[in-house]
């Protein structure tokens, strides 16, 4: 997550190789009032991650040096940094779901910049509202989910808090779930409150969830997200 102060202008870096697209979502972005960055290529873009901690990458996919695809994993092997990714080809999307590296949403090539700046701002004011000041952390059975550091760990047997490495979408979606245990809720409900304005289908809260579940199961809480046939997902603890 961004070290700038919720405050702060947010800063995006736009990723781009052709300097046309990048000075134009620049121009977009900074009339919206946003700050904007860019990089041209992924190694740039992997060293101004780690040097200018944007709020909000925008990532196109086909770059020199390191590919788009590896810039996502770096930068998700790193934090939660929000990632909107922008692809020359629909078929790119579908590519970026098989990996499952979860971006927060994906701009198609060719794009209407006051539509991509519509995006940005949209998975800004969600991890804004994921930092806002709200309540005390979240236990539910052996996990806590802290809003506020933006974090989730799960204690093991020996009580031992384990930290989960989640990306933002897991993060929002476990949020979501743990709310309120028991309760069912369908995949529609889950892409209006974790994945909103992103046109998500509904399997892609399915490639989510499995991710989150492979992490939860990892970390020793296997079944904890139940499938609920036809309808979606509850977190069901054991206690
Ligand atoms: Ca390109």
């Amino acid at each position: 997550m961004s070290s700038a102060p919720p405050s702060a202008t947010p800063l995006v870096l736009v990723v781009e190789d052709e300097p046309g697209i990048a000075s134009i979502l620049c121009a977009y972005l900074e009339r919206d009032g946003l700050r904007a960055r860019t990089a041209a290529d992924g190694r740039e873009a992997l060293r101004l991650v780690q040097q200018l901690r944007p709020d909000l990458v925008l990532l196109d996919i086909h770059l020199p040096e390191v590919d788009g695809i590896d810039v996502l994993r770096a930068i998700r092997d790193g934090g939660q940094t929000p990632v909107i990714m922008v692809t020359a080809l629909a078929d790119d999307v579908d590519k970026l779901l098989a990996l499952r590296l979860g971006a927060d949403d994906y701009v198609v090539k060719p794009f209407n910049p006051p539509e991509v700046v519509a995006r940005v701002r949209a998975v800004l004011r969600r991890t804004q509202a994921r930092l806002a000041p709200s309540s005390a952390p979240i236990r539910v059975g052996a996990i806590e989910i802290d809003a506020q550091a933006h974090s989730a760990c799960c204690f093991d047997a020996a009580g031992q808090a384990q930290p989960l490495a989640l990306t933002l979408t897991e993060f929002r979606l476990l949020s979501c779930l743990a709310a309120q245990p028991r309760r069912c809720f369908s995949r529609g409900y889950l892409i209006e409150q974790c994945l909103p304005e992103s046109d998500a289908l509904e399997r892609v809260i399915d490639s989510h969830m499995s991710k989150l579940r492979r992490k939860l199961q990892l970390a020793g809480q296997d079944g904890l997200i139940e499938t609920v046939r036809g309808i979606g997902y509850r977190l069901w603890p054991a206690s």
